[in-house]
């Protein structure tokens, strides 16, 4: 008989209501591949954006990408895993599951001192605070960068880096609870997203900051732009407010010969070097008690609903996980 797994199915596109909890077969490593029976799933703004259509994926299918978990079987070739190793991953295949698969290659080795719930909670929010506080915009004391949604999943975590390389942090984040969150991460100054562009301005004595990090789009994106000092960078990496829409490209210019790029986290982990270096990073910072995981929410497999309603309606802070 087949064996048969329980996940999260879409066959549509659509509200939370479309995410189906169900049976589906067991999957089956392919060469290079590990089944993982699955601890603990990531729930990432990507699959909101997924399950909408906004970003097009094949149907029916399973959704998710990371998590951790305890490896079940290996596919043929494999020989640098075993079976019953714990390993995390950001680019895991259908993760909303009990079941899952990962390419040997991609897997992330979990440090000893670790437990489950955080080498869940820190693969993708952690790499990409990481690429972007190092590599995309790279940090340090002489600089002063604005990092919205700032008691978010990448938020918290980003604006602790930020603070370990020395820069000036402010952030925005909508409410007192979240702006309490954002203080203890490091955050030196903390705003409201009323006016955000003139209390920079403020703060830095008009010059503005040398970069935004914006993850939260449309909602934020011109007045970033507005915040940013001569020759800063607008590092526009999300959009959890919706797209940002076509924009005249002179307003660079008008805002003082300012760069703007879109990166993603995949671009940043072009080889197993830079996947390592960057976890590695990660994983030492959280043992060594010098970057702090939040983990804001735990549910079972079967109510991804409610994660995906909770985090599109902003109740949410830090990282969640559905527990399978
Ligand atoms: P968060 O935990 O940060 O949740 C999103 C937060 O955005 C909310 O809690 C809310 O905080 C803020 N927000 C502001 N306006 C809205 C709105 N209209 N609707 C919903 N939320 C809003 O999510 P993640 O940490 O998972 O992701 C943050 C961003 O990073 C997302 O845009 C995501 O797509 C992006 N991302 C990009 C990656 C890349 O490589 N490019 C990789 C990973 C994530 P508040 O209430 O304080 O405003």
């Amino acid at each position: 008989m087949m064996a048969m797994t329980n996940a999260i199915v879409i066959s549509e596109f659509g509200d939370s209501s479309v995410l189906n909890f169900t049976e589906v077969p067991t999957p089956t490593p392919a060469p290079g591949q590990v089944l993982v029976k699955m601890r603990a799933t990531g729930v990432n703004f990507i699959e909101i954006y997924q399950r909408k259509g906004i970003y097009s994926i094949p149907l029916p299918t399973v959704l998710g990408a990371e998590g951790m978990g305890i490896i079940d079987a290996l596919g043929e070739g494999v020989t640098n895993l075993e079976v019953g190793q714990r390993v995390a991953f950001t680019d895991g295949i259908s993760t909303y599951a009990e079941h899952a698969l990962v390419d040997a290659q991609k897997a992330l080795l979990i440090p000893d001192g670790m437990d489950d719930l955080t080498a869940a909670a820190l693969p993708l929010q952690g790499l990409t605070a990481h690429y972007l506080s190092s590599s995309t915009f790279a940090l340090g004391p002489e600089h002063t960068a604005l990092i919205h949604a700032g008691a978010g999943g990448v938020g918290l975590l980003l604006i602790q880096l930020a603070k370990l390389r020395g820069a000036r942090v402010f952030t925005t984040v909508s409410d007192e609870f979240k702006a309490e969150l954002a203080r203890e991460a490091g955050a030196d100054e903390v705003l409201s997203y009323d006016g955000f562009d003139v209390r920079v301005r403020e703060l830095t004595n008009g010059r503005g900051v040398d970069v935004v990090y914006d993850g939260v789009g449309q909602a934020t994106f011109d007045r970033s732009l507005m915040s940013l000092a001569i020759r800063g960078m607008m590092v526009l990496f999300g959009a959890a407010s919706g797209p940002v829409p076509e924009f005249d490209l002179q307003r660079l210019n008008s805002g003082g010969s300012l760069f703007i790029t879109r990166p993603t986290l995949w671009n940043y982990l072009l080889t197993a070097q830079e996947r390592n270096w960057r976890w590695s990073e990660l994983t030492e910072a959280v043992i060594s008690g010098k970057l702090n995981v939040r983990i804001g929410g735990t549910y079972p497999l079967a109510q991804a609903a409610q994660a995906h309603d909770d985090l599109a309606g902003r109740k949410t802070t830090g990282k969640l996980l559905l527990l399978p």
